[in-house]
């Protein structure tokens, strides 16, 4: 039953002014349509309509004149790591100086910062401590601003592989991380690491299949999980309706992990024709995060700015993703949108689209990933990714026309989560 102050706030959401949003231009994204001089009409945190024209509501209903602007559904960051962020030669003290609670509270700083860049939607692909969970459940229930978290947790590595917690460090401090920590080895130790996840909070998997550029590791992309391992991971994630996200360089150990049957692949520096072949097979999508790539390789040049082992692996791989992601989309991949933020700044997130658009990809097809495609992958398409009504209200605008000019994608001017505004054009 009901609290008596439960059922009155009820009563109250329910007795709300609606908000009538005029909107020079719409992109739903549910097609590569776009619509003109339109009002979409929020009640609560639904899209009530999409009216053809500009109306208003009644006195008591909010009016927001975006006649200048185009309208689209709330970004969706498919690869972040809202937590923390790279700064430079220090970030590789943290872990001896940083405890879970300064990581929480930098991911609430970073949390605002995306939201209000327009990402209403990220997945966070990896932790340090479950910070992202309790970050999650915080935007949740309204203590925190943020967009909406589907979180890995802690990422799934082998022992020495690109998400061991403990690679470079001092044999004597290095312990032995196992299952709980992320680190598995054989079978049994797969299947128990992605149950603690579940058990964690998680809501996806994350697994590192070859080695990383920022790993204090020497390959950035032999494979590192073998077939038996990986089955494992994928069957015990599928029995706990989680999907699975594989960090992978090297043809070999995404190509191992495509054929397991994982979610997608992000990054994807080193595959080709038989790779791409392979994720179409399997409806494989691709997270390319060329934003992660142009600026390992830019850090690279700075001398001291990377550990030794990692100086040459950011220098070789950063540059090739652009490529990558131009090649795979002539092959027809399926493509969301993904920075690995946390490596770059947080809030930047919108230069992908930049990006996306130089290795070929049109302005449309780069919001179609970060919308459309972001929610199919997450499962989530029947509330959000494309404005349509009966959707939760996640709307952006940006001013003029981003399939003009896609650098207007890093200025968004008006965003909207869950019916409530978070930030509006400046008058
Ligand atoms: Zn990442």
């Amino acid at each position: 039953m009901l609290s008596v102050a439960l059922a009155a706030s009820l009563i109250c959401t329910q007795a709300l002014a609606a908000t009538y949003i005029q909107a020079g231009k719409l992109i739903p994204a549910n097609s590569d349509k776009v619509m003109s001089e339109v009002t979409v009409v929020v009640d609560g945190n639904k899209i009530r309509e999409i009216h053809q024209g500009y109306i208003t509501g009644g006195e008591q209903d909010e009016l927001v004149d975006l006649k200048t602007h185009t309208l689209m559904p709330g970004l969706m960051d498919m690869h972040t790591h809202v937590t923390s962020q790279h700064n430079g030669p220090s970030s590789y003290m943290e872990r001896f100086t940083l405890n879970e609670a300064d990581y929480a509270i930098k991911g609430v700083q970073y949390a605002k910062r995306t939201l209000l860049a327009g990402f209403t939607t990220i997945r966070n692909l990896g932790d340090g401590y479950n910070e992202s969970v309790a970050l999650r459940n915080a935007i949740n229930k309204g203590v925190v601003e943020g967009p909406r978290i589907f979180t890995a947790a802690k990422s799934i590595a082998t022992t020495g592989g690109h998400a061991d917690p403990t690679n470079g460090t001092a044999k004597k401090i290095q312990g032995d991380p196992g299952a709980t920590d992320g680190v598995i080895n054989g079978v049994a130790e797969a299947r128990k690491a992605v149950r603690q996840r579940y058990k964690d909070g998680a809501d996806l998997i994350k697994i590192t299949a070859t080695g990383g550029v920022l790993s204090v590791a020497k390959s950035g992309q032999n494979p590192q999980f073998m077939d038996d391992e990986l089955k494992a991971i994928v069957d015990t994630a599928k029995d706990y309706g989680m999907t699975i996200a594989v960090h992978a360089h090297g043809k070999e150990g995404m190509e191992r992990a495509i054929k397991a049957g994982v979610t997608s692949i992000e990054h994807g520096t080193y595959m080709d024709k038989q790779t791409f072949k392979l994720m179409k097979k399997h409806q494989t999508y691709y997270v390319p995060t060329v934003m992660a790539g142009n600026w390992v390789a830019e850090k690279a040049k700075i001398d001291g700015f990377f550990p030794e082992l990692v100086r040459p692996k950011a220098a070789t791989i950063g540059p090739l993703i652009l490529q990558t992601l131009a090649n795979a989309h002539k092959a027809g991949v399926k493509i969301a949108f993904g920075t690995d933020s946390g490596v770059s700044a947080h809030g930047d997130n919108g230069l992908e689209f930049v990006l996306m658009v130089e290795a070929g990809m049109k302005p449309i097809e780069a919001i179609r990933a970060a919308t459309y495609h972001g929610a199919i992958l997450i499962d989530q398409l029947d509330s959000l990714g494309t404005i349509e009504d009966g959707k939760l209200a996640d709307l952006v605008a940006v001013s003029g026309d981003p399939l003009d000019d896609i650098k207007r994608m890093q200025q968004i001017s008006f965003v909207m989560k869950n019916g409530q505004i978070y930030k509006t054009p400046e008058a």
